[in-house]
């Protein structure tokens, strides 16, 4: 079975017409040149109902998480948002879902300075495909194969903890109730890193965001660039909830792979270690090192003894289902 990266590269994958293309398929968001080095930052997600949320989900957090997806690929490329659209497939004209949906998604576009600008509404499966547009130099890093090896390797925030809401959810796992609410809220309200992602920029190589897991998405970071890493798994920052679960005995896979973290993963010169805890600082968003990056190709995790955990699963494909 073709992973959705294999049928993008096959058959949209295509070599840009002209110089206005800066980037184009196969990032975070597309650049396009406007004036001078100011490029234009496109991106698009989809939230499809049965998918990406249960069709039971709170409308307003929907709202939240719908813009909040679409804006960690601007932050993922260091973009500042400009404005967005919103393609709405509804099954029903149903004012109260609507209601409490369009709160959610113009509070979170007011806390973001974003404005809703346009879109299309058609009767259909529920599903939500946004598209949002933001701004940024042309140049410069913060591209999936800007990674060089003897980079430092960072993630904001903690990790797996969506991933955690999601076997909440199932009911494959127990939690003391503020665990519980941090998890929920984790995967039903991410918050985007936009502040972090444009204050890091200039001093980044390779700037992703984790949406489909970090071992996927580093796996993007490192098949871009053509380097390898380690990544020491006693470096990796838990939450409280993310700490129970190993205690318990939870693997580290459902963390590792499991999406919806919205947190980014960036590379950098170890030169630049003070100047990004400061910027991290400033922003009030934790950023850890959690390894380092090497010519050599592959991937491994090193326990507390330094020994490579082989991981069974590696992040979510559409068409693979959680491989
Ligand atoms: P992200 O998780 O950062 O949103 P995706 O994994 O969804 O990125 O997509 C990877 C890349 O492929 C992105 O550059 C995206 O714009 C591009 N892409 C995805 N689907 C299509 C498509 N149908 N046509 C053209 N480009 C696509
Ligand atoms: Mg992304």
């Amino acid at each position: 079975m073709p992973s959705e990266f294999d049928l993008i590269r096959r058959h949209f994958q295509r070599p840009a017409p002209d110089g206005r293309v800066v980037l184009g398929v196969g990032d975070d968001a597309a650049l396009l040149a406007e004036r001078g080095d100011r490029c234009l930052a496109v991106s698009s997600d989809t939230l499809l109902a049965g998918v990406h949320f249960l069709p039971e989900a709170d409308p307003e957090r929907l709202g939240r998480k719908a813009l909040a997806v679409n804006l960690s690929d601007l932050a993922a490329m260091g973009a500042r948002p400009l404005a967005f659209s919103l393609a709405l497939s509804l099954p029903a004209p149903d004012e109260d879902w609507l209601t409490r949906f369009a709160a959610g998604l113009h509070a979170m576009a007011a806390e973001y300075d974003v404005p809703l600008i346009g879109g299309d509404t058609v009767r259909g499966p529920l599903a939500l495909s946004l598209h949002i547009l933001g701004e940024r130099p042309c140049g410069g890093a913060g591209r999936r194969g800007d990674a060089q090896p003897g980079d430092d390797l960072y993630l904001s925030g903690t990790v797996g903890d969506a991933a955690l809401g999601l076997e909440l959810l199932r009911g494959r796992w127990q939690a003391p109730a503020p665990l519980r609410r941090h998890c929920l809220d984790r995967l039903e309200t991410p918050t985007p890193r936009v502040a972090l992602g444009q204050a890091v920029l200039p001093w980044v190589h390779a700037l992703i965001d984790c949406s489909d897991g970090l071992a996927q998405d580093l796996g993007h970071v490192l098949a871009a660039s053509g380097t390898g890493a380690t990544v020491d798994l006693t470096a990796l920052p838990l939450s409280t909830a993310g700490r129970r679960w190993r205690v318990e005995g939870g693997d580290w896979e459902t963390l590792l792979a499991g999406g919806d973290d919205y947190e980014l993963l960036l590379t950098a010169p170890p030169g630049r270690r003070a100047v990004l805890a400061e910027l991290a600082d400033a922003c009030g968003v934790p950023l850890t090192r959690i390894g380092r990056l090497r010519a050599e190709p592959g991937l491994d995790w090193l326990d507390a003894d330094g020994r490579p955990l082989a991981l069974a699963a590696a992040g979510f494909d559409h068409f693979r289902g959680a491989a």
